[in-house]
């Protein structure tokens, strides 16, 4: 099937309040391109460097997403333009961006990172730093900064139901976090393998590699 038909394939199960992160991490432009043309406006990139470079060849009007794991120094290079980070797993982090954002005269929204897997190899905040992270951000308003949701990465395992928990874990450390900012809106979990899973737990944003592009 081609990229554009994997596309429809996948929208046709998508609820109307769930956004599609294209990931496209380690496909050529053409392969973009295609699902552009299809419609697809919102990418996910994992690596600062591919980012940089596709964001440059690619329509302007492009919504780039960044999903890996972002180290500080080099948040300056995605400043300029990113759409969403999902990512962020440190104070540290989210202070970069709030300075490189001030720079840019942006203000950059961003998804909290929280660890739901038992591999110690997937990233994340802790429920504990999570929300401190969170009451430091409302207490201080970093002011380029806008915290507007969570992120997670389930367990790779066929355990449907461990998968499952996983889930439900992230949207009630989200709605816990409503409480202290209910401004918050968006659960970014499921991939291709998960999402639909994901889905009936609360996703309101998936992000899909290979369903759409074929194997890396
Ligand atoms: C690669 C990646 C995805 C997409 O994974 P697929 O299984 O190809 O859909 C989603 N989220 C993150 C953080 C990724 O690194």
């Amino acid at each position: 099937m081609s990229i554009s038909e994997n596309l429809n394939k996948i929208k046709a199960t998508l609820p109307e309040n769930v956004k599609l992160v294209a990931v496209s991490k380690f496909k050529p432009n053409s392969d973009l391109l295609e699902a552009y043309e299809a419609g697809q406006k919102d990418f996910g990139e994992n690596y600062v460097q591919e980012l940089v470079q596709k964001a440059e060849d690619l329509p302007k009007d492009i919504n780039w997403h960044f999903i890996g794991h972002l180290q500080s120094n080099k948040v300056k290079y995605i400043a300029p333009f990113v759409h969403l980070i999902h990512s962020v797993d440190s104070l540290k982090l989210l202070k970069e961006i709030n300075k490189q954002a001030q720079n840019n005269n942006r203000i950059i929204d961003c998804l909290l990172q929280i660890h739901i897997a038992e591999e110690e190899t997937k990233t994340g905040l802790s429920q504990n730093e999570f929300l401190q992270i969170l009451e430091e951000n409302i207490l201080n308003e970093p002011p380029n900064v806008n915290v507007i949701g969570v992120m997670g990465m389930s367990t790779f395992t066929d355990d449907k139901n461990q998968v499952k928990q996983e889930f439900k874990s992230l949207n009630e450390s989200f709605l816990a976090a409503k409480n202290l900012k209910p401004e918050l809106k968006e659960v970014s979990m499921g991939m291709s393998g998960d999402y639909l899973l994901a889905i009936q737990e609360g996703s309101t944003m998936v992000r899909i590699g290979s369903t759409i592009f074929g194997s890396r």
